[in-house]
């Protein structure tokens, strides 16, 4: 039996999670936790029976009590619940599909308490990345790609000596507004930016995916996950999304993988490496698809990805003013207070007036994070 503990499981990757649980019964669910929603997480909470459970506030965690009366469960709220469960006596790895930088202190507790974690949370390698892997290494702790072009990369060096990898290739299929103009950009929609071609993710990643901020993050957690120099990662967009991401050898050789979009095949692949499991699901059919196609990023118009890249570069704090700034930036998209263009124009500004802290801390990171929301607040709320 193996035990795991889920952050964010009403969300994407945390239902997706469940579903492979629900499939394998080897499989043992003992911690939960999500922000607010108290319907779904009560039916979870019913159907997995976890020992432990976490939602956001107070209040929720109270309603839930109520609800879950009659099982014999615990819930603690907020951060203290999210620490709770990441240091779980019975957990052995820790599934953080959380969305956002809050991801940061529960991953490094369950690090510490020596739990192997299958990351999604992509924020918590691009601002923390140099703690983290530095982190894991001290306490023997596997982090386990969940993103699908990590898990990609991962997937393509089973076996391989890592000093033999000359590039990583993170294919990108452009979102829905590839080929578009910045003319064209200015009066998208909040309604077209959420129609994500390939992917059904969750609205904060698939807004981040039509700005290619999400690209941009991904080059960075990649740069961690691989400890690979940023010159060595290359982005090419592939609309059709069916090689998830490439890595080209010294020789020449290039290993790549594929398949249908699908986030429960990277999710279970880490949860079982390095075994692979039966999965139901839709296969890629070479005939029907007939073709697939490369391009070149176009980062003129969608300057998330050129932004990424310009923080990847100046490092120290300037990745966590990218990811903050656009973590708010999405939130105003995202309630209709700022237009498709300001997303990226907010990040610029933020990165512009920060002055970088080198090897920052986990507080100065915090820190980091709150002087560019503030930032933002004073200009926009
Ligand atoms: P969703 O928005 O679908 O889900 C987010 C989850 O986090 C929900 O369970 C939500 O709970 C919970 N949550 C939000 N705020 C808090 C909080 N303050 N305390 C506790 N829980 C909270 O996101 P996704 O599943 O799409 O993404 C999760 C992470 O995985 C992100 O970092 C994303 O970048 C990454 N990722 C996602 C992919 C995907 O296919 N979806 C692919 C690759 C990476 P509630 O619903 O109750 O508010
Ligand atoms: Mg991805």
């Amino acid at each position: 039996m193996k035990k795991i503990a889920i952050l964010g499981s009403t969300g994407s990757i945390g239902t997706q999670t469940l579903d492979i649980v629900r499939d394998n019964p080897d499989l043992e669910v003992v911690g939960l936790a999500a922000g607010s929603n108290i319907e779904l997480i009560e039916k979870q909470v019913r159907e997995f029976k976890p020992r432990l459970v976490s939602l956001q506030s107070e209040k929720a965690c109270e309603e839930l009590k109520i609800r879950l009366a009659d099982m014999d469960v615990e819930i603690i709220p907020g951060m203290e619940g999210l620490i709770a469960i990441a240091e779980m006596e019975e957990s052995e790895i820790m599934v953080t599909a959380i969305v956002g930088m809050i991801g940061i202190r529960p991953t490094i507790a369950a690090i510490n308490k020596g739990k192997d974690i299958a990351l999604a949370n992509k924020e918590t390698l691009v601002t923390a990345g140099h703690i983290i892997m530095k982190l894991a290494a001290e306490k023997g702790v596997s982090i386990l790609p969940v993103d699908s072009e990590h898990s990609a990369i991962f997937q393509s060096i089973h076996g391989e000596n890592k000093d033999r990898i000359s590039k990583l290739i993170i294919t990108a299929s452009g979102g829905p507004f590839r080929g578009k103009s910045r003319e064209e950009l200015k009066n998208v929609s909040l309604e077209d930016a959420l129609k994500h071609p390939n992917w059904s993710m969750g609205s904060k990643i698939t807004i981040d995916s039509s700005t290619l901020v999400n690209k941009g993050l991904e080059v960075m957690e990649a740069k961690w996950l691989f400890d690979m120099d940023l010159d060595k990662i290359q982005v090419v967009v592939h609309p059709q999304s069916i090689i998830h991401s490439m890595v080209e050898f010294v020789d020449g050789g290039i290993m790549a993988q594929l398949g249908a979009p699908d986030m429960r095949l990277p999710i279970q692949y880490a949860l079982f490496y390095p075994d692979r499991r039966p999965m139901s699901g839709k296969r890629v059919d070479f005939y029907e698809l007939g073709s697939i196609t490369f391009e070149k990023p176009d980062m003129d118009t969608f300057k998330g990805l050129r932004l990424a890249m310009r923080a990847a570069k100046a490092g120290g704090s300037m990745p966590t003013v990218f990811n903050a700034a656009n973590e708010k930036a999405v939130s105003l998209f995202l309630n209709k207070k700022i237009r498709f263009l300001e997303i990226t124009e907010i990040i610029e500004r933020c990165m512009d007036a920060h002055k970088i802290i080198e090897n920052p801390d986990i507080d100065s990171i915090l820190a980091t994070e709150q002087e560019t929301y503030e930032m933002i607040s004073k200009k926009y709320m």
